[in-house]
């Protein structure tokens, strides 16, 4: 499913409608109320982790630039929201097909996927009646996306041959003449953004000690990285990455890692998470070190492993075992006389 970075990508093509008024609702969504955006207000945008949160408002509510009339968390992202102008535009106009990280899943990734998404599924969570404002919130399955002011497009045809487009979730006419469309996703309706921002790998505000301290738990440290309530936006492809790159073991005990090896991951999951967001704003794809490859970068031997917590999701990893050799084998090396 699309990790932090393509959500906030995501984000980012819906941030220049805030503000809009909602002109027409369609989609084939049969989620409750959904006609009721019609002639409501955009009011805020937010991704977190890896669901994209759309707040919505009566229509005669003064919009001002970074104002919030109701209780609404407003999450200042200066760095990111720089890149919001630029690459706004830009991706409007891409005519790409699915998600990167989608296109290149191996089958047996893909089937792994496709079951979490099922275990997955969400009850509907209780209207939002309370608020000034109505949120929704946008979970993006494997093939899920979003375009500004243009439809999908089949790419290729049918077994049937017929070339169907892609039939959209949700369609939001606003009164500017411009649309949003979103594709393959659930929604729902919800009372405000769930997912702290202090456990978001692209926020700001990520609380460093707060990850460090979950690192450090005695359990495997490719368990905790997957754990939402401690690193909000990191997938399967991060983890796998990230770990390569500070040279772990997925299998190592946190509890046993030395700090500064934690220390390196923690800065490589950041720096990876940040990098990858800025590569899809410039439209550019990703080059994976470890993630569906047979050799590391040096030339060995990849190794491959389905690997979760007892009761959890299991998730495949990658990791090369001369370059990420597992603590407990170094430590038994070191003792050895
Ligand atoms: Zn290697």
């Amino acid at each position: 499913m699309p990790e932090g970075p393509s959500v906030k990508r995501f984000q980012l093509l819906t941030a220049p409608f805030v503000g809009q008024v909602v002109a027409k609702v369609g989609g084939s969504s049969r989620q409750r109320n959904l006609k009721d955006l019609k002639a409501m207000r955009l009011q805020d945008s937010q991704a977190s982790g890896k669901n994209l949160f759309l707040a919505f408002g009566a229509a005669l509510e003064a919009w001002t630039m970074g104002g919030s009339p109701s209780p609404g968390p407003v999450e200042e992202e200066p760095t990111i929201q720089g890149e919001a102008d630029r690459g706004a535009c830009s991706l409007t106009l891409s005519q790409e097909g699915q998600e990167d990280e989608v296109s290149q899943l191996s089958p047996k990734e893909h089937s792994v996927q496709r079951k979490q998404e099922t275990e997955c599924s969400v009850p509907d969570a209780a209207d939002a009646a309370g608020g000034i404002w109505k949120w929704l919130r946008f979970h993006f399955g494997l093939f899920g996306s979003i375009r500004a002011n243009e439809f999908s497009r089949a790419n290729k045809a049918n077994k049937r041959g017929d070339w169907k487009d892609p039939v959209p979730r949700l369609v939001l006419n606003f009164d500017s003449g411009g649309f949003l469309v979103f594709y393959n996703c659930r929604i729902h309706w919800c009372t405000s953004p769930a997912v702290e921002p202090a456990s978001d790998i692209l926020s700001p505000k990520f609380h460093r000690g707060q990850a460090l301290a979950a690192l450090r738990q005695p359990t495997s440290i490719c368990y905790t990285l997957l754990d939402q309530r401690y690193f909000s936006g990191l997938g399967n492809i991060i983890k796998n990455e990230i770990l390569y790159l500070a040279r772990i073991h997925p299998l190592s005990q946190g509890s046993l890692l030395a700090l500064s090896d934690l220390e390196s991951l923690l800065d490589h999951a950041v720096q990876f998470s940040t990098d990858w967001l800025h590569k899809k704003l410039a439209g550019k794809g990703l080059h994976y070190q470890i993630y569906l490859k047979e050799k590391c970068p040096l030339g060995h031997e990849v190794m491959q492993g389905t690997f979760g917590p007892r009761d959890g999701f299991k998730r495949l990893s990658w990791w090369c075992p001369q370059c990420q050799p597992l603590q407990e084998l170094l430590e038994q090396r070191r003792l050895q006389p």
